[in-house]
C-alpha cells in the first residue's frame, strides 16, 4: 500500500510512523513545503491524557515526548489590581521543533520518506497513492480545492491575538491581564523548555486598535507589549515568530473524505487555543485513522468504509471538546464584563470557562474531606452560576465563510 501524508506537521509526521510500524511494508512518504527544522509556533501544552494514548500507540516516541516535557503543577492568575491567584492542576508543554523532530526522526528509523521543502503547489496534481492524508493544517489548499464536496466552513474568531516566545522561563502556566487606555489585555504563558516559553497574546480588536498595534511593524508591536506586560516578564523581550497578528479560524468539515483522500488534524477541524488541543487531536485523529486503515485488510480493502469509520469516530470524540472550546474562547471574548471581581472569583470564573471544568466537583469532594475549606467550594459554585448567567452564543463567531 501507497499513502503519502501532504504536510509534515504532528498529524502527518504521527501518521506516517504509525501507518509503518502496522505494516513495515507499506510504501510511506510525507511531503512537508517547509524546509527541515522550521516551523511556525512556539511550545505547547498537552496533558495525561494525550501521553497515556502514545504510550499505547509507540512506546518508543512516547518516551521521547516525556523526557524531553516541561511539566509544570499549576496555574498562576495575575489580573492588574488583584492578589495573584493560584489554581489547581499540571500538565505538560514541548516546543513545536521539538515535538516534530522527535516524530521526524522516528518516521525515519521507521523507513518512512520524508521530502521537505515540498510544496504542494497545485491539489489537482497529487501524487500517485493509494491513500493520500491531507494534514496540511487550518489553511489546508486539498481541502480548500474541494470545499464543497467537504462542506467546509471557515469562522472567523474576533479577538485578535498573536503567538510569541520569550526567553522568560515562567515557574508554571500562567494567565496575566492589564489593563491599559485602551482597555484589557492579557496573556497565555508556560515554560517550554531551558530557557523558553510560550507567550500568547490576546485582546478585543477595540483595545489592539485603540493601543495602535494595528499600524505598528513587529519591532514596533512587540517592544509596545514589553511594555505593557513588564511586569510579568523581568526584563526579557518578546519573540515573534513572523505570522503577526491574527484572528482565529475555526475550521470545520461536514466529510472529510473523497475517494482516496482524507481530512486529518487542523485541516478537518481547528479547536482554540484557549483550550490548548488541537496537537492532541491532530495526533488522536491519526491515532484513529491508523486503526481503520490496519482494518482494511479484514475488510476486502474497502477504503471508503474504513475512512467513514475513521470520520465517525473522531466527531463523537471532538464534539464534547469542541463545545469547551468556543465556550472557551466566547469567555476571553468577554473577558472585561469580569474584570471587576474579587481576584478568586475572577480566577474561578477563567478556570469555569470551558463550560465543563469539574472544579466545583473536586472541591465539594476535597471540603468534604476536611482537605480545602468551604469557601473556596463556595466561591466555585458562584463562580459557576456567574458565568452560566452570562454564557449566550459568541458574538465574534461572524457568518460562515466558505
Ligand atoms: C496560538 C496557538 C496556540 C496553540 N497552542 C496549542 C497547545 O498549547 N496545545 C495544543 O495541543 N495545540 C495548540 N495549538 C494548536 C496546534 O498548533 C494545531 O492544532 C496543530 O499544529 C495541528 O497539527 P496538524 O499537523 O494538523 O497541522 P500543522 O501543525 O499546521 O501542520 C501542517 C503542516 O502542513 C504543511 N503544509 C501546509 N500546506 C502544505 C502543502 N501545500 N504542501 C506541503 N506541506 C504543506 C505545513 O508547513 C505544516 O508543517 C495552538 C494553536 C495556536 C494558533
Amino acid at each position: 500500500m501507497r499513502i503519502t501524508c501532504v504536510g509534515g506537521g504532528p498529524a502527518g509526521l504521527y501518521f506516517a510512523v504509525l501507518a509503518k510500524l502496522a505494516d513495515p511494508a507499506r510504501d510511506v512518504t510525507v511531503l512537508e513545503r517547509n524546509p527541515a527544522g522550521v516551523t511556525y509556533g512556539w511550545g505547547v501544552v498537552f496533558w495525561d491524557d494525550l501521553l497515556d494514548d502514545l504510550f499505547r500507540y509507540d512506546p518508543v516516541s512516547a518516551a521521547r515526548i516525556w523526557d524531553a516535557a516541561y511539566k509544570w503543577d499549576e496555574y498562576e492568575v495575575h489580573a492588574a489590581g488583584k492578589p495573584v491567584s493560584f489554581l489547581g492542576g499540571y500538565g505538560f508543554s514541548l516546543g513545536r521543533h521539538k515535538l516534530l523532530e522527535i516524530l521526524g526522526d522516528r518516521a525515519r528509523e521507521l523507513g518512512v520518506t520524508i521530502r521537505y521543502s515540498d510544496d504542494l503547489t497545485d491539489p489537482d496534481q497529487l501524487p500517485a497513492a493509494d491513500l493520500i492524508v491531507a494534514c496540511d493544517g487550518a489553511g489546508s489548499r486539498i481541502r480548500d480545492s474541494a470545499a464543497e464536496h467537504f462542506g467546509a466552513q471557515v469562522e472567523t474568531g474576533r479577538n485578535k491575538y498573536i503567538w510569541l516566545g520569550t526567553p522568560h522561563v515562567f515557574r508554571t502556566f500562567t494567565f496575566g491581564f492589564e489593563e491599559t487606555e485602551a482597555g484589557w489585555i492579557w496573556f497565555h504563558a508556560y515554560p517550554f523548555a531551558a530557557g523558553a516559553s510560550t507567550f500568547i497574546v490576546e485582546c478585543t480588536p477595540e483595545t489592539w486598535s485603540g493601543l495602535g498595534l494595528d499600524r505598528m511593524d513587529s519591532a514596533a508591536g512587540n517592544a509596545r507589549l514589553q511594555e505593557i506586560f513588564k511586569r510579568h516578564l523581568d526584563g526579557h523581550p518578546l519573540d515573534d515568530a513572523g505570522r503577526g497578528w491574527l484572528n482565529f479560524r475555526r475550521v470545520t468539515a461536514e466529510r472529510w473524505d473523497h475517494g482516496n483522500v482524507v481530512l486529518m488534524g487542523d485541516a478537518a477541524h481547528t479547536t482554540h487555543f484557549a483550550i490548548g488541543s488541537g496537537t492532541k487531536l491532530a495526533m488522536q485523529d491519526a491515532m484513529a485513522l491508523a486503526d481503520a486503515v490496519a482494518l482494511l485488510p479484514a475488510k476486502s480493502g474497502n477504503l471508503s468504509a474504513a475512512l467513514e469509520q475513521y470520520e465517525h469516530r473522531r466527531k463523537v470524540a471532538l464534539a464534547p471538546l469542541q463545545r469547551a472550546a468556543r465556550a472557551s474562547s466566547a469567555w476571553f471574548e468577554r473577558m472585561p464584563e469580569y474584570a471587576d471581581l474579587p481576584a478568586k472569583r475572577f480566577s474561578y470564573a477563567l478556570s469555569d470557562r470551558r463550560g465543563e471544568y469539574p472544579a466545583w466537583r473536586y472541591l465539594l469532594h476535597m471540603s468534604t474531606q476536611g482537605a480545602v475549606p468551604r469557601t473556596m467550594l463556595r466561591w466555585t459554585l458562584s463562580a459557576r452560576r456567574w458565568n452560566r448567567a452570562r454564557r449566550r452564543p459568541p458574538r465574534s463567531l461572524s457568518a460562515a465563510v466558505p
